[in-house]
């Protein structure tokens, strides 16, 4: 008797976890095309995509 069980909230916070950590400057990068010629730059960058939100950054060699 007098057994406490736990109030457990849903954690809504997992459901958006992903793009939690985007916001937060997190992103799951992805290599889209490695060694691209970027004819403004005039060198070669590396594309990256985000798995969760989709973003693009591209990175100078
Ligand atoms: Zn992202």
């Amino acid at each position: 008797m007098g057994d406490v069980i736990p109030f457990k909230r849903p954690k809504i916070s997992e459901k958006h976890k992903g793009n939690t950590l985007c916001r937060s400057g997190f992103h799951k990068w992805l290599i889209i095309t490695s060694q691209q010629f970027d004819v403004m730059q005039g060198k070669l960058v590396t594309v990256y995509q985000c798995k969760r939100c989709g973003k693009l950054k591209r990175v100078l060699k």
